[in-house]
């Protein structure tokens, strides 16, 4: 396999890149020798891609196998100075919205007075802007004048278009239709499912929900994009050490790994890919969540309902019984659950769950605090890791700022960080960012094992403060001095790592 990481994208030839082939068919052409065309693919058996790239350049096509996340990286980055955008390059042939039988029946007997091309395109449109785009979730609003669709793209939402008021109705049918539901009913919320299929290899699911508001049905729709997931550990930001102690950590056979954050901070992604590492066909993997928000195969998902008495406790009840060897609970949130996840962390199980608490040693207090006695917490809990997610600095307008040592030592770094090796950076705003200054987010962590020395504090009832000073004092970075590592390597900001360490 070849490392993409090391190839200098800006020598590929551009005339041999067809942005529509690269991009829906997951395939870039590297370099040419006579007329041999090498082609980097994630996957081999890709024959399609290399068929078209062959029919399109008349060259004979070799592959060139590559990691899957640096390759989508890599044709983002070759697509862009192409100039072309990913919207218009997507055609017809490569947008079908996947109609299961189901909905086939449903589609047959929802029929509209005019004809629904123009609808269906503009749909599929504003699908396709949103994920080449990035955002994370689309809003469809009426309001008594106007009709507004807005996206939300790191965190912040945007208006993108704003529609005839004429076609609200329409569009809300269009999408209830593909998500299954009730398209008659539109006076009570409705949540379903929809999946777009870009290509043989590629398709979004989007979590789809409806709620009446006063002048018709506000749709919202979240991409839950498999892929991004698959980006794997790398993408996530963890600092090498982190990184390396949340690996040694899913790798130990038993015990329990804890991640915590408020709501939208991305541990669902942190615990999807250390399954995602987990998942081989050796190992049975059992997953309680409210709900599954991305598909794995090869791993049990269920699906908690409260109100047919299916809750956590219940769930991981079920599990032990169909001999696990990991178990993801979505969330810690009472004594019942937690008890028994520490019973199976305890017995021969790795468990790995969430907990809403605001860092890691707190986590060890909120687990206390429900009722889990010190000696089941210190004996099962091996490693948490806390952490929030930050806007990343737009690359190409990103400028250099001075800040005054005092605001640096303010902010947390020490003298020795002030030895003017590094420059700090701040937004400035361009057509790539949106005039915002930043573009994408990454995650910042406080990864902390569970040591020998705080096991004993544990034991002994220490309170959150005791327990922060002995992760200190074992080099345990919290998320304001991860984050502090962020701004000396030009990633973000010291506003926005202020902005989302202060608590
Ligand atoms: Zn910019």
């Amino acid at each position: 396999m070849m490392d993409l990481g090391g190839f200098d994208t800006e020598h590929i030839n551009k005339d041999l890149v067809d942005a529509r082939i690269c991009v829906t068919r997951r395939v870039l052409p590297l370099f040419k020798r006579g007329n041999q065309l090498f082609c980097a693919v994630s996957d081999p058996a890709n024959l399609q891609a290399l068929d078209e790239v062959r029919f399109k350049t008349n060259l004979v096509v070799n592959a060139v196998v590559v990691e899957d996340d640096k390759l989508g990286q890599a044709i983002a980055k070759v697509v862009e100075t192409t100039g072309q955008k990913l919207s218009s390059m997507v055609t017809e042939d490569d947008l079908n919205i996947d109609v299961e039988e189901s909905t086939k029946s449903l589609e047959d007997e929802y029929n509209p007075d005019v004809d629904d091309a123009p609808l269906v395109r503009y749909l599929q449109k504003i699908l396709v802007d949103a994920i080449s785009a990035g955002v994370s979730d689309i809003h469809l609003e009426p309001y008594e004048r106007f009709y507004r669709i807005r996206y939300r793209l790191d965190g912040q939402l945007m208006e993108v278009a704003q529609p005839p008021l004429a076609i609200k109705d329409k569009l809300a049918s269009r999408i209830k239709v593909i998500s299954k539901l009730d398209i008659s009913e539109k006076r009570v919320p409705q949540d379903g499912r929809m999946k777009l299929v870009l290509s043989k290899n590629r398709a979004i699911d989007f979590r789809v929900s409806t709620l009446p508001t006063l002048y018709g049905e506000k749709i919202v729709l979240r991409i839950l994009d498999a892929a991004g997931v698959k980006l794997g550990i790398e993408a996530l930001g963890y600092e090498p050490p982190q990184r390396l102690l949340l690996e040694e950590a899913i790798k130990r056979p038993y015990g329990m790994i804890l991640v915590t954050g408020p709501t939208g901070s991305g541990k669902t992604v942190s615990l999807y890919t250390c399954l995602n590492i987990l998942n081989q066909p050796g190992i049975n993997i059992s997953t309680a969540e409210d709900p599954a928000e991305i598909q794995l195969p090869g791993v049990n998902q269920v699906n908690v309902n409260d109100k047919a008495g299916l809750n956590f406790a219940t769930a991981l009840r079920a599990f032990l019984r169909q001999d696990p060897d990991i178990i993801m609970v979505g969330e810690i949130r009472d004594l019942e659950t937690a008890e028994i996840s520490v019973k199976a962390a305890q017995t021969g199980h790795l468990v790995l769950s969430t907990l809403h608490t605001n860092d890691a040693p707190a986590t060890l207090m909120r687990l206390a605090n429900m009722g889990v006695a010190a000696f089941n917490i210190a004996s099962s809990v091996i490693l948490i890791t806390a952490q929030r997610l930050t806007r990343k600095l737009c690359v190409h307008c990103k400028r250099p700022e001075e800040i005054p040592p005092e605001a640096l030592l303010q902010a947390g770094f020490t003298e020795e960080d002030l030895d003017g090796s590094w420059q700090a950076f701040g937004p400035t705003g361009c057509d790539a960012c949106k005039s915002t200054g930043y573009k994408g987010r990454m995650g910042i962590y406080e990864v902390m094992p569970i040591s020998d020395e705080m096991r004993q504090l544990i034991m002994r009832n220490a309170n959150a403060l005791d327990l922060a000073d002995q992760a200190q004092k074992e080099g345990v970075k919290n998320l304001r001095q991860s984050g502090l590592l962020k701004v000396k390597q030009g990633l973000t900001s010291l506003e926005e790592i202020e902005a989302v360490t202060n608590e």
